[in-house]
């Protein structure tokens, strides 16, 4: 249950077939020593081509091009260590590898502070003209037009200089917020669906609310907000606090607003925030029919808010070794072609992929690597189908890093986060559909239908919710209202009420919701959730129609890295996500299938 302790095999003890190979990355951990002192020294000798740019063509393209080697070489061992710390982070020697290339990290960032400043400063007139006399550089161009595009919001060099050295001011409250949250914040014992005292935690709590007996649910979800309503205050103070410095950094960078400056860095219209909203308001009866199917399938009188989690079909009755489930990944991703296959086989036998979980390693799933790495993934394997998805999730991650950079230069060899989700949740929808096909026993249907409809909820609609919420604070602030605990719950409790619809009790408990979320001291970060979702949903649909354009154009997105700006990407597939449509096609989707559960309740 939530707290047994399972024996964990050593890192060491770990079948070397299911660990990911890095010694590709490094040979071994000598090399990686030497490289980074080889680092060291080259970064020491970047600094001394400051204020050179504006002397020819042929000493800027030079001095790019070592900056771009640095970049990407220093990258290269930061994953490294990283990846060597996550496999095992109570080993010490990782560990230090870690502080070494975090340390390193600082002295880089020092040592070519100088460069974006000083690129930004050369007028127009001289960057045409270089890029006439060393033709190689419109490689670079996108690259550079990135960094321009910044040009209007920068400050001059001194303001800037002080701005970055004040950096670690602006993180306070965010470090204030973890440090109460993951460290002080004392959460009281609760007790399981068999009596067992249980120490709640953020953990425990994730199980706890998705419990089938109703009384360890609703204890959980009491007792967890008693917590926070006692530090309520501190708590609207920190996020107030961080609300503030993105507001300040947005006026003095002379844009209209925080969330005008966040989507700008990767050329966002704020058009794309508002048609979401606009959409998602506009289906939110969809959510509440969803809610009300919950309510009658779970036969209560009342559904409250600790109700929304456990789940309303049974169990799943599949379960994957994980021989099975790379076969089941290999069937369900056969649609995006032989040659995405292929590489997903690649994956597979060539150990990009940490499988199994062992003693201090790292929890959760990822997908990592670089330009110069293969793109690895950490797992922590289950046999079940959860992570069944888990592994399509991380797999399209990292084909999507596979195309990009075996398609692009270094300069574009990535991908902004606003793409990335895109091609992870492309593939858990490809797997839902798989799935529904393969399995026509009513049981299976159902649990399947609930999980997709159940990440739509929590990935559509509950991360509208929050970004209306991280909007709503923003501009509180900036139009100089009072933001009081008293004053955010009252607006976000009445937002809760909009999302979750007539059929839900309001329990006074989730207006305090906003407390412990740490997405909101990200900056405009969670919209690309539900806008990635939708995309995906909608993308998954043209490249089941049986229409091969469909799918080469997703080839091409994925192969384009960030060679354009996220959005003109995006077009290669045939969606514009300025526009409404690919949110009308998702929640299309989202309607058919609901049709779909309900009606399999009503035989
Ligand atoms: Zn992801």
């Amino acid at each position: 249950m939530t707290q047994e302790i399972k024996k964990l095999p050593k890192r060491s003890e770990v079948d070397e077939k299911l660990t990911w190979d890095l010694t590709k990355v490094f040979a071994d951990d000598t090399v990686f020593e030497q490289e980074l002192k080889n680092l060291n020294a080259q970064i020491n000798e970047f600094a001394q081509a400051k204020g050179s740019l504006s002397k020819d063509a042929h000493q800027f393209k030079k001095v790019l091009n070592q900056y771009l080697d640095l970049m990407r070489r220093f990258e290269k061992a930061y994953v490294y260590a990283s990846m060597k710390n996550d496999q095992d982070t109570a080993d010490t020697k990782y560990q230090g590898y870690q502080e070494l290339v975090s340390a390193q990290a600082t002295k880089f960032e020092e040592a070519t502070s100088w460069f974006e400043p000083e690129l930004m400063a050369l007028p127009e007139e001289v960057l045409n003209q270089y890029y006439e006399s060393e033709p190689e550089l419109n490689e670079t161009k996108h690259f550079i037009d990135g960094l321009l595009l910044m040009k209007a919001h920068t400050l001059d060099a001194q303001k800037e200089e002080m701005l970055a050295s004040a950096s670690e001011i602006f993180q306070t409250s965010e470090n204030v917020f973890e440090i109460l949250n993951n460290a002080d914040l004392k959460f009281p014992i609760v007790e399981d669906e068999e009596g067992k005292q249980i120490q709640l935690s953020h953990g425990t709590y994730a199980t706890l609310i998705q419990s089938t007996d109703r009384k360890v649910r609703k204890e959980a979800f009491e007792k967890l907000y008693e917590t926070y309503d006692q530090f309520k205050h501190t708590f609207a103070t920190t996020l107030l606090s961080h609300v503030k410095g993105h507001n300040f950094n947005a006026k003095i960078r002379n844009f209209d607003s925080a969330r005008q400056a966040s989507l700008y860095a990767n050329h966002i219209p704020e058009s794309v925030y508002d048609t979401l909203l606009k959409q998602v308001h506009k289906h939110l009866p969809l959510l509440h029919r969803y809610v009300a199917l919950r309510k009658k399938l779970l036969h209560v009188e009342e559904l409250h808010m600790y109700d929304i989690y456990t789940p309303i079909t049974g169990k799943a009755h599949l379960t994957y070794t994980y021989e099975e489930a790379k076969k089941e990944a290999l069937e369900a991703l056969s649609v995006l072609g032989k040659d995405y296959t292929k590489h997903v086989q690649e994956a597979f036998d060539e150990r990009w992929i940490d499988v199994v979980e062992n003693q201090g390693k790292r929890s959760g799933a990822y997908s990592s690597g670089t330009y110069d790495t293969a793109p690895y993934m950490l797992l922590n394997w289950q046999d079940n189908l959860e992570n069944l998805y888990t592994l399509v999730h991380e797999m399209g991650h990292s084909m999507h890093s596979w195309y990009t950079t075996h398609n692009q230069p270094y300069q574009y060899g990535d991908y902004s986060i606003f793409l990335a989700e895109i091609a992870s949740t492309t593939n858990e929808n490809l797997l839902t559909d798989y799935l529904l096909k393969k399995y026509p026993q009513k049981e299976i249907q159902q649990y399947i239908l609930n999980h997709y409809l159940d990440g739509v909820k929590g990935t559509i609609f509950r991360q509208a919710q929050f970004a209306e919420f991280e909007q709503w604070i923003h501009q509180q602030n900036q139009a100089g209202n009072p933001l009081t605990a008293k004053e955010i719950s009252e607006y976000y409790q009445k937002l809760n009420e909009k999302y979750y619809g007539p059929d839900v009790i309001s329990d006074p408990q989730i207006a305090l919701e906003w407390a412990r979320i740490p997405h909101f001291y990200y900056n405009f970060y969670v919209y690309q959730y539900a806008t990635g979702f939708a995309c995906a949903s909608a993308l998954s649909q043209a490249i089941l129609s049986g229409d091969a354009t469909k799918v080469d154009g997703y080839l091409d997105y994925l192969k384009a890295g960030s060679s354009d700006y996220p959005l003109e990407v995006m077009k290669k597939t045939g969606v514009d996500m300025t526009q409404d449509k690919y949110l009308e096609d998702a929640f299309d989707v989202f309607e058919k299938r609901l049709d779909q559960l309900e009606k399999s309740f009503e035989k």
